[in-house]
């Protein structure tokens, strides 16, 4: 938790301490996740081997239907994989049951989306309280914790504005503000920019940079777009549900 009094909150220095909780590394090996059975069974990921270093950033490219989304979903600790072993740290994902799972989404996980997923009849503060109501944060700061993420992301002035008042760049801000209200160890993005023009795409991509290395999150990012991918230090390529070598 980032608080540290009523209404004092700490800013950007626990970069070390976010890499040492996440724990080593994330790995999988031979993960294997399918949808249905029968004549719906649909094989998502085969036999997936792969290593994301604490405090890395990466970025996970290939077709629609490659199965980005579903890895996502298993390092974000949304499904359990069917076969195989997902270690974060000191944990296998794989064998948490579901209290253990959601204290790993809650403490652990920010998620953030290409639709961005704010709801519209809230302001933008009031989106993020919203999530914070479903934290540990005493309810008589979160506003104060609102504002600072709000600030963090460069929104100071449009708190009271709902997302229908919001350029789609601002959005996907207010849902980066959202997404850090635990103060995650590990930044999950889908298509992060996928709904944007190209240079709200590199100021979308510019700000969870900077969560990345001022927090010290881990960051992985889904992309069709190679430009995005190319801004990552490790790009893996996703084809029919495999990792290419
Ligand atoms: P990507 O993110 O690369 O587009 P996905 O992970 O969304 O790929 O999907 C991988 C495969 O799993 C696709 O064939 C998709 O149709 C299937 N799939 C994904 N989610 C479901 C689901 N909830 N039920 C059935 N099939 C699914």
């Amino acid at each position: 938790m980032r608080l540290i009094g009523p209404g004092v909150i700490r800013q950007r220095d626990l970069a070390h301490r976010k890499v040492t909780r996440l724990g080593s590394a994330i790995r999988l090996e031979g993960i294997n996740h399918w949808y249905g059975s029968g004549r719906t069974h649909v094989q998502a990921l085969c036999d997936i081997a792969l290593d994301i270093p604490a405090g890395g950033y990466v970025a996970l490219t290939g077709p629609s239907g490659a199965g980005k989304s579903t890895l996502l979903s298993l390092v974000g600790g949304l499904e359990r994989p069917q076969s195989g072993r997902l270690r974060v740290g000191d944990q296998d994902l794989a064998r948490l049951d579901s209290d253990r799972l959601a204290a790993y989404r809650r403490t652990t996980v920010g998620f953030v989306f290409q639709h961005f997923g704010l709801l519209d009849l809230l302001s933008a503060r009031e989106n993020i309280e919203l999530a914070e109501s479903l934290s540990a944060i005493p309810a008589k700061l979160r506003r104060a914790h609102a504002d600072e993420l709000l600030s963090e992301v460069g929104l100071t002035d449009r708190a009271h504005h709902r997302p229908g008042e919001l350029s789609g760049g601002e959005r996907q801000r207010v849902a980066i503000a959202r997404a850090l209200v635990n103060d995650p160890g590990l930044i999950l993005a889908d298509e992060p920019t996928g709904n944007l023009d190209a240079g709200s795409a590199m100021r979308i991509l510019d700000l969870l940079e900077s969560v990345h290395v001022e927090r010290g999150c881990t960051l992985v990012v889904v992309t069709h777009n190679e430009a995005v991918a190319q801004r990552a230090d490790r790009r893996y390529r996703m084809e029919a549900g495999r990792v290419l070598p």
